[in-house]
């Protein structure tokens, strides 16, 4: 176990400045997911903690102990990568005894038929034995250490994979998109595993994914990274609920959150031809973003008045049923693509497509044309502004 420090981090590749001044502390223990769009710089910075590049500026510490000079081996980090890298010809046990072997057997011992009888090679093969038996035991691998990884399925590598790194006890765990090659429902399976894993082991982990409900689901923690800078750093319901750019909003959360281009106008906001009664403070008469979770929106009468509410009338477009949920999309007049709302099966019962309706709503985020967020917003309570709008 160990906390992991990042200092100003700064990585180009000839004129592609990947990461730009970098910080970030992961606390011991932390499950830490790391996450933003392909290319933003994930997969590079945990090769900069590993070891298995450098940074340009910058420091990593390990419990606080400076590593930049140090050679991946001594780091006491695992990594564990989408490709599982096994090696084919090698059984399952041998596969996850590798490490420990390439640690503590010496050259000779460990020569494929002569290095067994070595001296003080049958005690230490012993030893790595035990640690790769204890290690199976709690990933369910111990049917399977003498298969060879052809004769497994995806998870099952990929739980190898992770052996393998668990076996030399690391202080540090980096996974790079550990379940990028599984199917939809194995997947959901082993993000669980992981998680207990995590949780049994209290080690640090820090965890690559682009996949954000991976992120959402596991972590004690996301940070979101965007063209090489952190924009947030914030526990996953923070993350969702209360997100300091829309960058963030938009990549947090499925189906996307509603971005809707507002004009401050005296006493609220002009959507489109809507009016709502939602002031902000400080934002002059700039143009902002409004954003609408689908499941803050509630389906309401057209024509009606919400007091204290954001209101947009539009045409109901697609229905999609999810059993557990309604998804509907709605086209609203001068705004782009269509307005999603997630409400309940019943309420979209006799909904069809081409019917006009109203979506309410008392819940909303802003930012500036940035993306900032705008955080001081009120609903006005306003009666004439509501009759302005029906
Ligand atoms: P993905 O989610 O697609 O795996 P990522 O966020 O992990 O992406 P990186 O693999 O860290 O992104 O790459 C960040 C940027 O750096 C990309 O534009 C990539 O093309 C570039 N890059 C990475 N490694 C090198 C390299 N060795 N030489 C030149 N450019 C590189």
């Amino acid at each position: 176990m160990a906390s992991l420090t990042l200092r100003n981090i700064q990585k180009s590749f000839g004129v592609t400045s990947v990461l730009r001044d970098l910080t970030l502390d992961i606390r011991d223990g932390e499950l830490l997911a790391l996450v933003g769009p392909s290319g933003c710089g994930k997969t590079t910075l945990l090769r900069i903690i590993a070891g298995l590049d450098h940074a340009d500026v910058g420091d990593v510490y390990i419990d606080d102990e400076a590593v930049d000079a140090l050679p991946p081996k001594k780091r006491d980090v695992a990594m564990v990568f989408q490709s599982y890298a096994l090696y084919p010809y090698m059984t399952v046990r041998e596969n996850m005894a590798l490490p420990l072997a390439m640690r503590r057997l010496s050259r000779w011992q460990r020569l494929p038929l002569l290095g067994r009888w070595w001296p003080g090679s049958a005690v230490l093969r012993r030893e790595i034995n035990d640690v790769v038996q204890t290690t199976a035991e709690p990933l369910g691998l111990m049917p399977l250490l003498d298969r060879r990884p052809s004769q497994l399925s995806g998870g099952q590598r990929q739980r190898v994979a992770l052996g393998r790194a668990m076996v030399r006890h690391p202080k540090v765990f980096l996974m790079d998109e550990p379940l990028s090659n599984l199917d939809a429902k194995l997947r959901v399976d082993t993000r669980a595993e992981i998680a207990q894993l995590h949780r049994r082991l209290g080690a640090t982990f820090v965890y690559v994914t682009h996949d954000q409900v991976e992120a959402m689901t596991m972590s004690d923690r996301v940070a979101l990274m965007v063209d090489g800078r952190l924009l947030q750093v914030a526990p996953p319901q923070e993350i969702y609920d209360d997100p300091s750019d829309l960058r963030v909003a938009e990549f947090i959360g499925t189906p996307r959150i509603n971005t809707l281009t507002a004009k401050p106008i005296d006493g609220g906001l002009e959507i489109g031809r809507q009016r709502w009664p939602l002031q902000i403070a400080n934002s002059g008469n700039a143009l902002v973003q409004i954003a609408v979770r689908p499941e803050w929106f509630e389906l309401i009468e057209a024509d009606k008045p919400a007091l204290g509410k954001g209101v947009l009338q539009g045409t109901l477009v697609h229905i999609e049923q999810l059993g557990s949920e309604t998804l509907l999309h709605v086209s609203v007049p001068d705004q782009k693509g269509s307005i999603l709302a997630r409400v309940h099966p019943a309420r979209a019962r006799n909904l069809h497509a081409g019917a006009t309706l109203a979506l309410a709503t008392s819940t909303a985020l802003a930012f500036d044309a940035e993306g900032k967020r705008l955080r001081e917003l009120h609903w006005l309570q306003d009666r004439h502004l509501q009759v302005a709008n029906g």
